[in-house]
């Protein structure tokens, strides 16, 4: 295991500890071979154009043929793309991946005729014609949803201009990554040594980690210059991006923003709506966090600065990568004998790719193609974050592999919503599993304040951005204006409201708004919060050992993207339109605040 500075060449590193790529394709002849046969499918598309109402057959033999393509064409980039992020100095494997992308928007484009031409059938001659294809439960809800979505689909020539508009609406968010990515400026700072430091996104993060204080309020100080010198540019460019939304929620004839947002993956408005108002109602968990740390730091003030840095420190807890896979399989136990055997696999068979390397690319995730396993990139480091991150991660393979093996391709793609309770389930369990095997009280402080800031950022932060979102769209369509002022007022009073009367918000912080790039996708982040209040209230039941969850929470994993997310977790009986999920959630954060105030008296 390599425990060296130096970072390591892949040579250095053994066999069972790195990908086994062959299983995608046995060499690089391979993938060429399969390109050529994508290529041959994708000339077939023009033969079916035209003629998609002349029969069930023709429908049916056209989307699977599609079908068909679109499995080869990740499989190829899933090969490409993943060989690529191994070396990125290598540029044999970043043409590999420029192809595969490429063919995959030119199969994008032929079959683009597809959909328009299913939507000219009337829609009861849709459903009879789908109820006739030689095998009716593969594309039942790609037709359900077809028809769904046809209420806001405008004549051709409104779809003519729409489909064009996009070039003019995605300039806000191309605006303010340019801005925010390449021309600001951060101004450079002393760190605990007194050496000057010039400031980036991440470096900023590192020294707001600071036990020092100072070190912490000259960061942010300096981090939030730019944005201020800049805020009428920031504002523009996110008054802008709503405007945009209220445009393509006028034209597409929906209620509002949020309904216009929200019907994609048909979650009803209630569950955005209860979100927000379960969790303000009870934010006193928060407000006691708050005081706790203010306790604990020996502070007059917490400030958002000092909201960053760890409570306790991660001392004394290194955990080797053996030791890792050992307890993320452990604690998984209460999923079942089934589940197990797959995450024993995933470890066993080479489908985790360990340790840093030169080149590799950085951070971690599991990546899929329909007709092979997944894969699990990690840049390993023997901390407890990393242990978490390789449940997390192994929490998203075993998903994907339940789904793929039990769904037909077009029902194999799961949403974010129902896939992050996948991932959040298990690092839920691992801790519940640590928290049961340590003694030593440091190590349980430490294990309990590392959750608690979690849902903080995962949970509390989210629905707080919600909520600004909620506010910022309501004004605009009532036909109102924003402005930075405004925008910045809105957000001291939600950081005061959410964060409560130990917390004091200082002149910076409510410039917040200007520099979150999910702004620009409105209305995502709640989901954050959903999926993790759904997580909670499954691991919760989990917990107490009810019976058959075991069966409902795989037979969730293995429906995939056969229904609407809403409906999935309510095989585990988590129901996202009432507000039990999130008071659940807010109780037990609560109780482990309580936990970690008790155990520092
Ligand atoms: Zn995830």
């Amino acid at each position: 295991m390599p425990e060296t500075k130096k970072i390591p060449q892949r040579t250095e590193i053994v066999d069972k500890h790195k990908w086994n790529l062959a299983d995608i394709y046995a060499d690089d002849a391979a993938w060429e071979a399969d390109y050529q046969k994508a290529k041959g499918l994708l000339a077939q598309a023009r033969q079916f154009a035209g003629k998609l109402a002349e029969s069930p057959k023709s429908i049916y033999q056209c989307l699977h043929s599609q079908s068909e393509l679109q499995i080869i064409l990740s499989r190829l980039y899933q090969y490409a793309f993943l060989n690529k992020d191994l070396d990125n100095r290598v540029s044999k494997y970043q043409a590999l991946t420029e192809r595969a992308a490429t063919l995959s928007s030119e199969a994008g484009a032929a079959y683009s005729f597809v959909e328009p031409e299913l939507l000219q059938i009337d829609e009861a001659r849709l459903n009879q014609m789908a109820a006739r294809f030689p095998k009716t439960d593969e594309y039942d809800f790609y037709v359900k949803e077809l028809i769904r979505s046809k209420k806001h689909i405008r004549s051709e020539e409104v779809e003519e201009v729409l489909a064009l508009s996009s070039l003019v609406t995605r300039g806000p968010d191309t605006i303010f990554s340019m801005l925010d990515d390449a021309d600001l400026k951060y101004p450079s700072v002393k760190d605990e040594q007194g050496n000057e430091i010039t400031l980036t996104k991440q470096r900023a993060i590192k020294l707001l980690e600071s036990s020092d204080p100072r070190v912490r309020k000259n960061t942010h100080e300096a981090f939030y210059s730019p944005y201020k010198d800049h805020t009428n540019t920031l504002g523009a460019s996110l008054t802008s991006a709503v405007n945009a939304d209220l445009f393509y929620t006028r034209t597409r004839r929906y209620g509002s923003c949020l309904q216009a947002a929200l019907d994609g993956n048909n979650i009803p408005l209630e569950v955005y709506r209860s979100l927000i108002e379960a969790t303000e109602k009870n934010l006193n968990g928060l407000h006691d966090y708050v005081r706790l740390r203010k306790r604990l730091f020996k502070l007059d003030k917490i400030h958002s600065y000092d909201m960053i840095c760890p409570l306790f420190p991660e001392q004394d807890y290194e955990v080797s990568y053996d030791h890792a896979v050992r307890q993320v399989i452990e604690s998984a136990t209460p999923l079942g004998e089934e589940y197990c055997i797959h995450l024993k696999q995933a470890f066993h068979r080479r489908w985790v790719d360990v340790w840093e390397t030169e080149g590799k690319g950085s951070g971690a995730y599991s990546a899929h193609s329909y007709s092979v396993h997944p894969f699990v990139l990690m840049n390993y480091n023997n901390t407890v974050d990393n242990l978490f991150t390789l449940a997390h991660e192994l929490g998203h393979a075993m998903h994907s592999h339940l789904t793929c093996a039990a769904q037909p391709y077009p029902k194999s793609h799961y949403s974010i919503f129902v896939a992050e309770v996948a991932s959040t389930l298990n690092e839920g369990l691992l801790l519940h599993y640590l928290l049961q095997k340590v003694t030593d009280d440091k190590q349980r402080l430490y294990l309990l304040a590392r959750t608690i800031d979690n849902a903080v950022g995962t949970f509390f932060n989210q629905v707080m951005y919600a909520r600004f979102e909620l506010d910022i769209h309501a004004e605009i369509e009532k036909g109102g204006a924003l402005s930075p002022e405004m925008m910045t007022a809105q957000w001291r009073d939600l950081t005061q409201k959410y964060f409560g009367p130990d917390f004091t918000v200082d002149e910076l912080t409510p410039l917040k708004w200007s520099r979150i790039p999910h702004f620009y996708t409105s209305f995502y982040v709640y989901q954050y919060a959903t999926s993790f209040a759904a997580s909670q209230t499954i691991l919760s039941r989990f917990l107490k050992g009810e019976e058959n969850l075991i069966e409902d929470y795989l037979r969730m994993l293995r429906a995939g993207g056969s229904d609407y997310p809403i409906e999935l977790l309510k095989i585990c009986g988590v129901d996202m339109t009432t507000p039990a999920p999130v008071e659940a959630t807010l109780k037990l954060f609560a109780e482990q605040v309580t936990e970690v105030d008790r155990l520092t008296r």
